[in-house]
């Protein structure tokens, strides 16, 4: 390299560079549909009212800045190791597994920085660099694992002639894989697809990983979003935990965020847990993931975590406003879900697929044609995979997004 000016132009992320188009336009109609953060009834983003709470009792006690320990704090670990894998005292093989010392977990850079720590680690620690994702998958999976140093290969997820899963597929391409491979998958509200597996279907799946020696890297983006419940949400890691239990599967790693479901996007609060075979391999394991999270950026941030403690600490009585108010942001998405499936004309184009999917979005199933012409003749902003946030439809722009897209589809 002999000159800045030699490096070539990278292009825009593919979902902020939609939300940069959106403002950049001048049509008050406009719709942003792309970036997955929720947003209410009139279009705004908002803060839950239990975390606006926790908020001020950290104000009143806060008496310090310190840095927060490598891995975080004790207590946000305990909080989420209790919260995921005891699962409110509902799963006894979770509480079996943190009780023998058999989960590490840590305080990460939200959902993004445990799966890069997690891709990091493996890669440092795990023979086979394969990781098999979900076709199609967040797009940053792929980045994430490949500058991580692992080798991303899709197995197959979705049909989207049928708008449908492609269960049969997916269990072919998983076992066709090499043994001992790392195998990603979303715990709920699939993104994009909003198709997620039913317990029996996971219990197969389930079966070729021990099969296959694969070793289950989970994803939780949304847990809540599937139910309106956090704790409905995770049969997976329920039904992982019970083959845990009976040895079945050795080990497993999740990367949870509370990013949507505490709606902390910007504190960047997440985790990632590792589930190991003893006590003794947790404290080598906990002692490499320090050793690789410290000069890459030290400690996490402390403000989000905090929050979390607060809300989760029995002293406070947050817990139930939190989840109240998450099932009120879930109960607002499964209303223009319905109303968005009403508004669209079905006579040239079966839109049933919309009631069966979960979460944060809906997989149109468009073409990336007709995104771009709901883009360029309605100023209708999402991603070209036809993947649309519903968070960014409300009563106000949900007949004129329907007959928009009504427009282009006939
Ligand atoms: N995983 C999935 C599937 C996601 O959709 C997202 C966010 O959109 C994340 C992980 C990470 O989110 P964050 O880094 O904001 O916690």
């Amino acid at each position: 390299l002999k000159a800045w000016s030699e490096i070539p132009l990278a292009p825009p992320d593919k979902i902020l560079g939609i939300s940069e188009a959106y403002v950049a336009d001048a049509n008050t109609n406009k719709i942003n549909l792309g970036v997955g953060a929720y947003r209410d009834n009139t279009g705004k983003p908002i803060i839950f009212p239990s975390v606006k709470k926790a908020e001020q009792v950290l104000l009143e006690l806060e008496k310090e800045k310190e840095y927060t320990g490598i891995t975080g704090s004790k207590k946000f670990q305990n909080a989420v190791k209790n919260f995921v894998f005891n699962n409110s005292n509902k799963d006894p093989n979770g509480k079996q597994l943190i009780d023998s010392g058999r989960i590490v977990t840590a305080q990460t850079i939200s959902g993004t920085g445990s799966l890069r720590v997690i891709g990091d680690f493996l890669n440092r620690f795990y023979t086979n660099k394969k990781i098999l994702v979900p076709k199609p998958t967040w797009a940053n999976h792929v980045a994430v694992f490949k500058d991580a140093g692992l080798t991303p290969e899709f197995y197959a997820y979705y049909e989207t002639s049928k708008n449908d899963l492609d269960f049969e597929n997916l269990k072919k391409s998983l076992t066709s894989q090499d043994d001992g491979s790392i195998v990603l998958l979303h715990a709920c509200c699939h993104n994009p697809t909003g198709m997620d597996l039913t317990v029996e279907q996971w219990d197969e799946v389930l079966q070729i990983i021990q099969d296959k020696g694969f070793f289950p890297l989970i994803d939780m983006a949304y847990q809540g979003f599937a139910s309106g419940n956090p704790y409905k949400d995770i049969n997976l890691i329920r039904r992982i935990n019970e083959l845990v239990a009976q040895d079945k599967i050795k080990s497993y790693a999740l990367c949870q965020s509370f990013a949507k479901n505490m709606g902390l996007y910007g504190e960047r609060t997440g985790s990632i847990s590792i589930i190991t075979e003893s006590a003794d391999a947790s404290k080598a394991i906990e002692s490499q993931l320090k050793k690789l999270i410290r000069p890459i950026y030290s400690s996490p941030p402390i403000h989000g975590s905090k929050i979390v403690e607060i809300i989760f600490d029995e002293q406070y009585n947050l817990l139930e406003s939190w989840l109240s108010d998450l099932d009120k942001v879930v109960g607002r998405l499964n209303t223009v879900r319905s109303k968005l499936y009403e508004n669209l004309d079905k006579t040239n184009y079966n839109w049933d697929h919309l009631l069966k999917q979960r979460g944060m979005f809906v997989y149109t199933g468009l073409s990336s044609e007709q995104v771009i012409e709901l883009r360029e003749k309605y100023s209708v902003y999402a991603t070209e995979d036809g993947r649309f946030s519903i968070s960014g439809i409300n009563d106000n722009n949900v007949k004129y997004l329907a007959d928009a897209i009504n427009a282009v589809v006939n």
